[in-house]
């Protein structure tokens, strides 16, 4: 399997690499079109005001017929890919997982599992990893 890689973060809902351990993930998200017309990829509403993208708004839009879902529901459908080096077997691979989010000890992870050994290779949210600034990161969670 060939993951595509994103060409830049703007293609994103969600981007981050993250050192684990003795291993390393790098996991994206593509953004997906909107599904009433499909002209354009769903985005989150930009501030009329400031003329920004409001990454904190609890909605996507689509800029091209102005569909709105809510954030949850719009991210539940869409595909995480990761590609991981793995901190038990040093393993090198890749996977495609549902974009769910689970809590673990009452972190909401996104957690893939190793192909060769099975190990969880937990993807922790930003705003758990307290001191720890991830590099290229590009989320709403903090
Ligand atoms: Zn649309
Ligand atoms: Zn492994």
């Amino acid at each position: 399997m060939a993951l595509k890689l994103p060409n830049s973060a703007d293609e994103c809902v969600y981007f981050t690499r993250r050192v684990i351990g003795d291993g390393k993930v790098m996991a994206w998200v593509f953004r997906n079109p909107c599904p009433k017309c499909g002209k354009a990829l769903m985005g989150k509403p930009v501030d009329k005001k400031t003329g920004k993208v409001s990454i904190r708004a609890k909605e996507y839009v689509c800029p091209a017929c102005g569909y709105r879902a809510e954030k949850q529901a719009y991210e539940d459908t869409l595909t995480a890919n990761v590609m991981y080096t793995c901190p038990s077997c040093k393993n090198s691979g890749e996977v495609q997982v549902p974009f769910k989010r689970k809590k673990v000890q009452g972190v909401d992870v996104l957690r893939v599992q190793c192909q060769k050994c099975n190990a969880n290779i937990d993807i922790t949210k930003k705003m758990k990893e307290i001191g720890k600034k991830g590099e290229g990161d590009k989320t709403d969670d903090e």
